[in-house]
């Protein structure tokens, strides 16, 4: 999926991959452990206290998140070895992501990639079937059951051909192999993968009409979710390819404005702000590029302090994805201006100094003006 980053709660560090949980994980988590202990547990074993049930809820919905969590590492864990980054995992309402830098470069490795997911969910939902069969208490017969259950339609949904989904990156790998040709195998992988988004939400009108509205809203949700995230993806990756082996300096600005740190807010603002009209402006001090000053900076600054606050003060400091060298390519120029918040880097030379302005929307522009990879 696109690696555009999620906000949330950092939980831990496995094999140097962050894990974090998006604020939305915590409704599903509830929802889940809720509609465990009052229906699954409660009809499987009614003799029991609703405490127990509540108790086993939480239980089994904390290791289906562990299953989703291996799922993910799975993932990771081979595009590591293949020699990807992994910026981190992140579990969210409708399951898991592992972000990835960048795609994998041989189709073989995209498949393997893929494939690694659903391959560990269907390894948890053996040893879970395993433990099941082999625990003689109902209680744990019936959480591994749920688990067993749970995993086995994590790999099914999952394996779906249609991109974004495990299957649809497996999808694409194959045709990539047979024709070599990426983009013509991520087309087809994305026109599969909104098909399926669609019948995820007919499937849901369907469970609505007839009367299932918690349902029919999942799945409409699901199929709206996937139906963004094939497109999204879609978008991000023609971009970045398009722009693959092309250098930062055929393309950066060379006539930007900069801005001595040392300016009160108030001559920035009107030698600046008012005269050139630009969103935003790389900053020197002593010489050096020292970060990037934005309209919104000046805008989250009280009116009261702009003759005594400097820019040094509010602007955002240097950072590593805040700028980028002449030499790179403008593929992961295209990456930080979409990622960075600010939708501009800063272009350094072998000397650390400022020698251009980057902005995302000229990226768009040259795509555009380009053509995109698609219509060749
Ligand atoms: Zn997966």
């Amino acid at each position: 999926m696109a690696a555009r980053r999620m906000k949330g709660l950092f939980v831990a560090r496995l094999f140097g991959i962050p894990i974090t949980l998006d604020y939305s994980w915590f409704l599903i988590f509830g929802l889940i452990a809720w509609s465990l202990a009052g229906g699954y547990f409660k009809n499987l074993l009614p003799w029991l206290k609703e405490s127990t049930h509540w108790f086993l809820g939480i239980g089994a919905a904390l290791l289906l998140f562990v299953s989703i969590l291996l799922h993910e590492l799975a993932h990771s864990l081979v595009a590591k070895a293949a020699g990807l980054k992994i910026r981190g995992i992140t579990l969210h309402i409708f399951g898991g992501i592992a972000e990835l830098e960048g795609d994998a470069k041989t189709p073989k490795e995209e498949i393997k990639i893929a494939a690694a997911g659903p391959f560990m969910s269907l390894l948890l939902s053996l040893l879970f079937l395993i433990l099941g069969l082999l625990a003689s208490q109902p209680e744990l017969k019936a959480v591994y059951g749920y688990l067993f259950f749970i995993n086995f339609i994590l790999a099914l949904f999952n394996l779906i051909p249609g991109f974004p989904l495990d299957g649809g990156r497996i999808f694409r790998g194959i045709i990539w192999l047979k024709t070599q040709n990426f983009y013509k195998a991520t087309r087809w992988a994305v026109k599969a993968g909104t098909f399926f988004a669609y019948l995820l939400m007919v499937y849901g009108f369907f469970l609505m009409l007839k009367g299932a509205l918690f349902g029919g809203i999942w799945f409409l949700f699901i199929g709206f979710f996937l139906r963004h995230a094939a497109d999204s993806s879609y978008r991000y990756l023609i971009l970045t390819r398009g722009l693959k082996g092309m250098k930062v300096k055929d393309m950066m600005i060379t006539d930007y404005v900069s801005v001595p740190s040392h300016l009160t807010i108030q001559d920035f603002v009107n030698n600046y702000v008012l005269k050139h009209r630009h969103n935003s402006f790389p900053v020197i001090e002593d010489g050096k590029w020292a970060g990037i000053v934005s309209l919104n900076n000046v805008k989250q600054t009280p009116r009261e302090s702009w003759e005594e606050k400097h820019v040094k003060d509010i602007m955002t400091p240097a950072e590593e994805d805040l700028k980028i060298c002449e030499e790179c390519d403008l593929s992961d120029a295209f990456v930080k201006t979409a990622e960075n918040g600010l939708g501009r880097v800063a272009v350094l030379n072998t000397q650390d100094q400022l020698v251009g302005y980057l902005s995302f929307r000229d990226l768009e522009t040259l795509v555009a003006v380009k053509g995109l990879p698609e219509a060749q």
